[in-house]
């Protein structure tokens, strides 16, 4: 994906710098910048661009710091399994209980 992008992101690169443009309004040159404010995507897309692991990883949500579980496949409980002590699970949970409306978020700092 970075290979596909990169043409688009060196173009706002140059953007971003600023370019000459000419006015028909004011029948002048004038400096046009750009930026990207906003890029749109469904969670994989995102992940893909902000360099995350993914739906799959162990810290998959980009908002709280819940852990996923790891059975097979990876899965995102709001509490410990309770088959969590059972043959099939890969690593051992330390038991949880989170309320969905009151996750740990994370800080611009733990992205
Ligand atoms: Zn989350």
């Amino acid at each position: 994906m970075n290979s596909y992008l990169r043409p688009l992101i060196n173009e706002f690169k140059i953007l971003e710098k600023g370019i000459k443009v000419w006015d028909a309004i004011l029948s002048a040159q004038r400096i046009l910048h750009a930026y990207i404010l906003v890029v749109g995507g469904d969670q994989p897309a995102r992940e893909k661009l902000m360099g995350m692991m993914g739906q799959n990883s162990n810290s998959h949500c980009c908002y709280c710091l819940i852990k996923g579980v790891h059975n097979k496949h990876t899965y995102c409980p709001f509490r410990t399994p309770e088959d969590h002590d059972q043959v099939g699970v890969d690593e051992p949970v330390e038991p949880f209980n989170f309320h969905p409306q009151a996750l740990p978020l994370q800080t611009d700092t733990q992205h």
